[in-house]
């Protein structure tokens, strides 16, 4: 059984690309096979001030993980990326958010599907419209696309153009 998840990938420490790159790598070969991965967005921190700013970018998987199982193997890849949690939303070298798995829409103790705050946040909206315009959020019916035109999120982002070759590893 193989089922369709979407993952919210962000770096704003060190070695940003290769971060990313390392993430990608690691995502393959614990999670499950990459189908579709978009852009790298250049981002402005959301919801602190005063950090580097963001690259952020979200992928298409084909996973045979349950959805705690495939939270644990994304914690365990930030956990190798040198991801060390301090404040909420502090700065960090590789987050994994799982933002959508198939239409699924539950919430438990350490994970709420969809990501509760996807909507509100031009770093998953606009990688997600780029990748999924068509996709519908199981909990609000709106596609992709229509909840990035109503975003509220007045911070700023721009496309990159950063190579999606290279083979950096973490550990
Ligand atoms: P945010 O969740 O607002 O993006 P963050 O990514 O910085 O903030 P973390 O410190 O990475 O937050 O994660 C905090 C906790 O969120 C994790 O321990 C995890 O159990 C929980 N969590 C709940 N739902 C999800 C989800 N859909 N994806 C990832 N983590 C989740
Ligand atoms: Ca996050
Ligand atoms: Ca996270």
């Amino acid at each position: 059984m193989m089922f369709t998840a979407f993952l919210g990938i962000g770096s704003n420490l060190g070695d940003k690309p290769g971060h990313i790159r390392a993430g990608l790598q690691k995502i393959a070969e614990k999670a499950g096979r990459l189908k579709n991965v978009s852009a790298v967005y250049e981002t402005e921190p959301w919801g602190v001030s005063g950090q580097d700013t963001y690259y952020n970018l979200v992928a298409e998987i084909e996973t045979p993980l349950f959805p705690l199982q495939l939270l644990h193997a994304l914690q365990q890849t930030e956990h190798e990326c040198g991801r060390e949690r301090k404040e909420r939303w502090g700065s960090r070298t590789l987050d994994i958010d799982l933002l959508f798995f198939e239409d699924y829409h539950f919430s438990m103790d350490d994970l709420t599907v969809p990501h509760p705050r996807l909507a509100e946040r031009n770093f998953v909206l606009y990688p997600m419209a780029e990748i999924a315009p068509g996709l519908v959020h199981p909990a609000y019916g709106l596609t992709l696309s229509r909840l990035k035109e109503i975003s509220p999120d007045t911070g700023w982002i721009k496309p990159l153009n950063l190579p999606a070759d290279a083979d950096t590893a973490c550990s």
